[in-house]
């Protein structure tokens, strides 16, 4: 066994999301820890699911992904952002956003090259530099605004940086990059001739103004893979559907790897995406104005219970900091939380390189329905009262 890399995939955290889910299993907390809707996405294209099954899609798909998919993926990109891709050459389906990030970082980087993120990050994301042993530099954003500093992300690129992964809307902290930070991250790739590799999953679940893909900024659109998936536009986070776009020789090398990864994934359920991704525009802003209710739903219930909250403007998820409550460990706040509370969150400090940082912070998923949530900030109300100062 390759005893020092397993232990090092244990090392970044990764089991946490299911370390949580298990745990409110087990005790029947509500679980406001892993980001999953408690209500399935649109009826139309669950039934195109089903009747893709009923039609016989169910062997292998091709290699890219279904042709109607691949187009609906392309046509989604312009209708959005203008962004003009070829379904044949430059757009790949991948099972889920997670498997479009390994394979565009292990399609990437040598061994020993760098890797610039920011700090929190989404877990697989260590996890899969490790997988290709290459290295992680990391720039913090640190609460309240989760801004970096350019000259600390400056100095981050150095001599073996090769790629820069960006997850806007970002996981864990909701914030969404403004358009003058995009601005600097692409004028730095562009001058040091990194790759970035985006992460753009929440795409649609933005609050406030309009989720802009780090491929639209100058000088971006040939050296971007962009990254997405339908789990969280549709709410159907279990049918891992993801997609990649990029120029043809960059697509070429992550569908290279892509192929001894999954080969390919979720036949039947491709053709129901494509079904998904060509609904009108009034279902895309009507998922984001619905999560943006339960989030200042959320959002009220957790300052109620004495909470310092971090308003996310989007994503799934709700950053807190509970030092007010009195506590300084927040991952052990979160393993007692079941029992104390009968609520289950997510310890932000797992998400940090840096030990100190993200300590007290702890992420609540506001992807539940509205008296889920109501419950859950009563339960959180009632444990603060129990707390002495
Ligand atoms: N990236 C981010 C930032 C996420 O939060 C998630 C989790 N849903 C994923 C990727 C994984 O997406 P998928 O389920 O499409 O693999
Ligand atoms: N992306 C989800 C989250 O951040 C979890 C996905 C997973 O379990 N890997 O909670």
């Amino acid at each position: 066994m390759r005893e020092r890399l397993v232990a090092r995939m244990r090392g970044h955290g990764t089991t946490i999301f299911a370390e949580m889910s298990a745990l409110a299993d087990a005790t029947g907390a509500i679980n406001l820890g892993q980001g999953f809707p408690d209500t399935d996405g649109p009826e139309v294209v669950k039934q195109a699911a089903i009747e893709a099954i009923a039609a016989g899609r169910n062997q292998y798909p091709p290699g890219a992904g279904i042709p109607e998919l691949r187009r609906a993926v392309a046509a989604h990109q312009e209708r959005f952002y203008g962004l003009g891709f070829d379904p044949d050459t430059e757009v790949l389906v991948t099972a889920g956003a997670t498997e479009g990030v390994a394979a565009a970082l292990l399609a990437l980087c040598e061994p020993g090259d760098e890797v610039v993120m920011f700090e929190p990050y989404y877990d697989a994301y260590a996890a899969v530099v490790a997988l290709a042993g290459a290295r992680r530099r990391v720039v913090p954003l640190r609460p309240p605004a989760f801004a970096f500093d350019p000259a600390t992300l400056a100095a981050a690129i150095g001599e073996r940086a090769r790629v820069l992964v960006l997850n806007s809307p970002h996981n864990p902290t909701g914030k969404v990059f403004g358009d003058d930070e995009l601005a600097e991250i692409a004028r730095l790739c562009v001058r040091h001739d990194l790759v970035a590799v985006t992460d753009e999953v929440y795409e649609h679940l933005v609050f406030e103004g309009r989720h802009r893909p780090l491929a639209t900024f100058p000088g971006m659109r040939d050296r971007t893979v962009t990254v997405s998936s339908a789990g969280k536009t549709f709410s159907l986070t279990g049918w891992k559907v993801g997609w990649v776009c990029a120029s043809p020789p960059l697509l070429e090398a992550v569908r290279t790897v892509k192929q001894f990864l999954t080969y390919v994934n979720s036949a039947a359920y491709q053709a129901a995406i494509a079904v998904g991704l060509g609904l009108d525009d009034a279902y895309f802003t009507g998922v984001a104005a619905d999560l943006c209710a339960r989030r200042d739903r959320l959002c009220r219930g957790l300052a109620a219970a004495g909470l310092e909250v971090y308003v996310p403007q989007g994503t799934y998820f709700v950053t807190t900091d509970v030092g007010p409550l009195g506590v300084d460990d927040g991952a052990a706040f979160c393993r007692s939380l079941p029992e104390r509370a009968g609520l289950v969150a997510v310890p932000m400090q797992v998400f940090h390189d840096d030990p100190d940082a993200g300590r007290t912070l702890v992420r609540w998923a506001c992807c539940k329905r509205p008296q889920v949530l109501d419950e859950a900030a009563q339960r959180l109300a009632r444990l603060a009262e129990t707390v002495p100062g």
